[in-house]
């Protein structure tokens, strides 16, 4: 349920009445925009009755949410939301260009790519140190040593770190990680969501393989339900029936999500089609179609790459990349 207040209204009857309402075991989240302040009440609000609500003086009118995400639904909080990663923002007008390799390797692969994408225009480095292979013969990820790998790139070029986790076992290696990742395997595991809502980290929410949008705001949920509100969606590529492309890029998640929610929703055009070929007309579609950023596999030797080597690109087609993202996001004026 919202309620919309009226302008200029006495704060001492706003606060009277959240205080009415969280008697009521009713959380209140203010949302406060330029052209009006809504009131969001989180809870089990059917005993609570909207004419009463409707009735004071300060409210202008209240509404039902029928969809199940309230947090992250926009009708709560009609401004976008930003999210401030150590100054570098993304939502409402920021771009964040989100680049890097499938695994990090080595100390020297990191800090090869950090420099060389970060060169490019990208805003944040990518790497994942724990890897989710669907074998387990495969390379699993360098785990601690990659995280620490991460950050020496951080500190020697500035750029914030995006890295996934599979276990909150693990939260304290992320202590110093500015992003972290919950990859399209983990989307489900309430168990993890709910500790990363305890966590004041910004989260990088991507879609899993199988998973509507209502699933992926769901999750989102379990999130800011914590307290957590710093989430970034991820449209990743969903499973269909078309076997050329690894998945299928759901490039209309982008307005819809954008539409439901006010969240940020950026594109990871890599592992949506698998081939790196194609990872340009992908990422230009979705600057175009209003994400609010790119992720984008980027290897030193694609070849020889741990992981996902057929969607990396080199350092040089990433700077070819970025400049056309940048042109494109230039030509559509957002
Ligand atoms: C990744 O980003 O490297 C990754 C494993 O992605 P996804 O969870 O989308 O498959
Ligand atoms: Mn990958």
């Amino acid at each position: 349920m919202i309620a919309v207040l009226r302008r200029d209204v006495p704060q001492a009857q706003v606060d009277n009445l959240i205080a009415w309402l969280n008697e009521q075991n009713i959380q209140v989240h203010v949302s406060k925009g330029e052209y009006q302040t809504v009131l969001g009440f989180i809870g089990d609000t059917t005993n609570i009755d909207i004419e009463l609500i409707e009735g004071l003086d300060i409210i202008q009118n209240v509404t039902r949410i029928t969809e199940p995400f309230k947090s992250a639904n926009r009708k709560f909080h009609p401004e976008n939301t930003v999210v401030d990663i150590g100054g570098v923002k993304i939502g409402g007008g920021n771009f964040a260009l989100i680049a890097g390799p499938c695994s990090v390797e080595s100390e020297e692969q990191i800090l090869g790519i950090a420099h060389a994408v970060k060169a490019s225009g990208a805003t944040l480095l990518r790497g994942g140190a724990f890897k989710p292979r669907t074998s387990p013969y495969d390379f699993q990820g360098l785990k601690a040593e990659g995280i620490d790998f991460l950050l020496e790139a951080k500190e020697e070029t500035g750029m914030p770190i995006v890295t996934e986790i599979m276990n909150a076992n693990h939260l304290s290696l992320f202590e110093n990680v500015d992003v972290i990742q919950v990859g399209a395997r983990n989307m489900q595991n309430f168990e993890l969501l709910k500790e990363l809502g305890k966590t004041n980290k910004t989260i990088l929410l991507k879609r899993g393989l199988a998973n509507t949008l209502k699933e992926l705001l769901m999750s989102a949920e379990y999130i800011m339900a914590g307290g957590n509100e710093n989430i970034i969606l991820c449209e990743r590529g969903i499973r269909t029936f078309e076997t050329y492309t690894r998945n299928t890029l759901d490039l209309s998640a982008v307005p819809m999500l954008k539409e439901l929610s006010h969240l940020p929703v950026v594109v990871d055009p890599s592992h949506a089609s698998g081939i790196s070929r194609l990872v340009k007309p992908m990422a230009l579609a979705a600057a175009a179609c209003g994400a609010d950023g790119l992720m984008i596999e980027v290897h030193n030797d694609p070849k020889r790459a741990l992981c996902d080597g057929a969607q990396s690109l080199t350092p040089e087609q990433f700077d070819d990349v970025a400049k056309a993202v940048f042109a494109v996001r230039k030509a559509v004026e957002l």
